[in-house]
């Protein structure tokens, strides 16, 4: 069965919605989430409320997500970053706690592939992986032929045998039984890849090869409501540019 991957949500309803569509299509699928449901974003109830109606799904515990849960993550937070959180929880009133502890998990490990938000070496750290450098640790401190991962908001593959290689939306990605690879699906809702296009990506076990998937949704809208929520403007202003 095909496995659908997003990350990044970040409270954005009008791009999780568009990917969504997309996730209907091609049902029935899996769903891996990567993480970072909520956090600069207007719409936390109700990108939780669609997250968690999906079947057959994993979801990744995020930085953010975790922040929403414990007070002494916030304090990691840039000031703006603190402020959206804080925002959150008062938004949420605590209604997802129950369903962020029972369904939320630092890292996801089978047979088939590794997950975790950031670099799974010690993923409550929520490192990010930004460089060949911090991929290669990855590759040596963890035993994985497969590794999702989300947190940087950019997609990117990071191969065992050949360094990073960029994907090109709608173009399969053959993966190499041999080679090893660290894989992330770019952000739905804060693409920070200079494309303003919420991103995901789908996993065929069968041709073994992921795709990206870039599609559009109404930025001006999403946008609007960030401003009149009260939150940072700078959140607003990002979903323009993509960066
Ligand atoms: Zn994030």
């Amino acid at each position: 069965m095909k496995m659908f991957i997003c990350s990044d949500v970040h409270g954005n309803v009008r791009a999780l919605d568009a990917v969504l569509t997309a996730y209907r299509e091609i049902s029935p699928c899996r769903l891996l989430f990567l993480g970072d449901a909520v956090g600069y974003g207007a719409h936390p109830d109700a990108c939780l409320d669609r997250l968690f109606a999906l079947p057959r799904s994993s979801y990744i515990m995020g930085n953010h997500d975790w922040a929403v849960l414990d007070l002494s993550e916030r304090e990691h937070f840039r000031r703006e970053a603190f402020t959206a959180i804080k925002w959150t929880v008062n938004t949420l009133r605590g209604k997802y706690n129950d369903l962020f502890v029972r369904n939320f998990k630092m890292t996801v490990e089978n047979r088939e592939f590794k997950a975790a938000h950031g670099s799974p070496v010690h993923p409550e750290k929520f490192s990010y992986i930004f460089s060949v450098l911090h991929a290669e640790e990855v590759f040596r401190a963890c035993d994985f032929s497969l590794c999702f991962v989300g947190h940087t908001h950019v997609p990117l593959v990071y191969t065992y045998s050949n360094g990073p290689k960029n994907l090109e939306p709608g173009k399969p990605f053959t993966l190499d039984p041999s080679d090893r690879y660290i894989i992330n699906p770019g952000s739905v809702g804060q693409p920070r890849d200079g494309d303003n296009r919420a991103s995901f990506m789908i996993f065929s076990p069968d041709e073994r090869a992921v795709t990206l998937h870039r599609c559009e949704y109404d930025i001006e809208a999403e946008a609007n409501d960030i401003v009149e929520a009260g939150l940072p403007e700078w959140f607003a202003e990002r979903l323009f540019s993509g960066g």
